[in-house]
């Protein structure tokens, strides 16, 4: 058969690619503040190395794909990719993650091209705590992103939340007032040990969500909501009458990992069936030679090396930050 299935039984059908990992924001639990040591960008894979990476990875049964970073607007022309994997690869659904501040500038073009989703990353609704978690954000800035994106039709719309403990979990009331409102689904989300973050866990700043969730369901009345199983690790919730849906992201308190059907290429190139490991396949000189045969082995060996799981909570953490895992 010519999927990728690992060792576990599991079938990858979806594949996330970091266009770079540079950014414009430097979130405290991603980044330190002075930025880390970015790849040179005559390493990075050109538009038309991803999409053969892409085509490779359809032949193999991939079917979703999403773009995401770093900060993946901050690659130039990047709807010219998006249009690339549109028409040349038979890739079903392309989506990105951004953290949405130059996205009023781009949401046309990125929807025109193909981009069927978008995922936008927004920790508060208080400005000034944005700018304290994101170092130097405005969240006007990303409003008027979210505005655009809507108006360009690129729906559904979904904010993904990181909750830290005593940072802004006393938010979580305000999030639900918004779902109540708008066709908005808002995604909890766990810190991870990775990177910058595993520093904030030491710290006492992970939040597990499985409880938050139960008090929410006693308090608030919370019910299921179309649990889109094998779409992804979210599981959605909805207040009763609310428009929009909440959804919980809970890698530390209710792993998912006997279900993860995801694999990651880093914008140097390497796959990364896992993104606990900082171990890597890397298929970059496959790529730039345009070798099929190397490309589809490098897929496989990533996948046949992958481990079942996480082991954070034994201690270990993750080196590589996620901008450049591509998050
Ligand atoms: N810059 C874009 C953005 O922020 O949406 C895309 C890349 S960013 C690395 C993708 C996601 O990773 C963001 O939603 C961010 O909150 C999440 N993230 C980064 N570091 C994390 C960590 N240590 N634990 C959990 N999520 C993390
Ligand atoms: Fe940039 Fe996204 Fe990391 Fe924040 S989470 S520093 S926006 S890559």
């Amino acid at each position: 058969m010519n999927q990728l299935i690992d060792s576990f039984g599991r079938t990858h059908r979806s594949l996330r690619i970091s266009v770079t990992d540079r950014c414009n924001l430097r979130c405290r639990y991603c980044m330190p503040a002075a930025g880390l040591p970015f790849a040179p960008r005559d390493e990075l894979l050109s538009f038309e190395e991803i999409t053969f990476a892409v085509d490779v990875a359809v032949s193999l049964g991939i079917d979703r794909v999403r773009i995401t970073g770093g900060e993946p607007l901050l690659r130039r022309e990047l709807s010219k990719l998006i249009a690339m994997l549109d028409e040349h690869t038979g890739v079903v659904d392309i989506a990105m993650t951004t953290n949405g501040l130059l996205l009023e500038r781009y949401a046309d073009s990125l929807a025109q091209s193909g981009l069927n989703r978008i995922n936008i990353s927004l920790d508060s609704l208080e400005p000034e705590r944005f700018t304290e978690i994101t170092r130097h954000g405005i969240l006007e800035d990303v409003w008027e992103g979210i505005e655009a994106a809507s108006r360009a039709g690129l729906s559904p719309i979904r904010i993904n939340a990181l909750l830290l403990e005593g940072f802004n979990d006393d938010e979580v009331e305000d999030w639900l007032d918004l779902t109540k409102k708008h066709a908005i689904d808002v995604r909890f989300m766990e810190l991870m040990p990775i990177g910058e973050g595993a520093e904030l866990g030491r710290l006492g700043e992970y939040l597990n969500l499985t409880s938050l969730r139960q008090r929410l369901v006693e308090e608030r009345g919370l019910e299921p909501a179309d649990p889109e199983l094998g779409n992804g690790p979210a599981r959605y919730w909805r207040e009763p009458g609310a428009k929009g849906r909440i959804g919980f992201i809970t890698p530390m308190s209710n792993s998912y990992c006997d279900t993860c059907s995801r694999m990651r290429l880093t914008s140097k190139g390497e796959l990364r069936a896992c993104l606990a490991y900082d171990e890597h396949v890397d298929i970059s000189e496959a790529l730039r030679a345009g070798d099929r045969e190397a490309t589809v082995a490098g897929f496989r060996r990533a996948v046949a090396e992958k481990p079942a799981g996480h082991q954070w909570h034994d201690g270990e953490i993750t080196k590589t930050g996620m901008s450049v895992l591509g998050g």
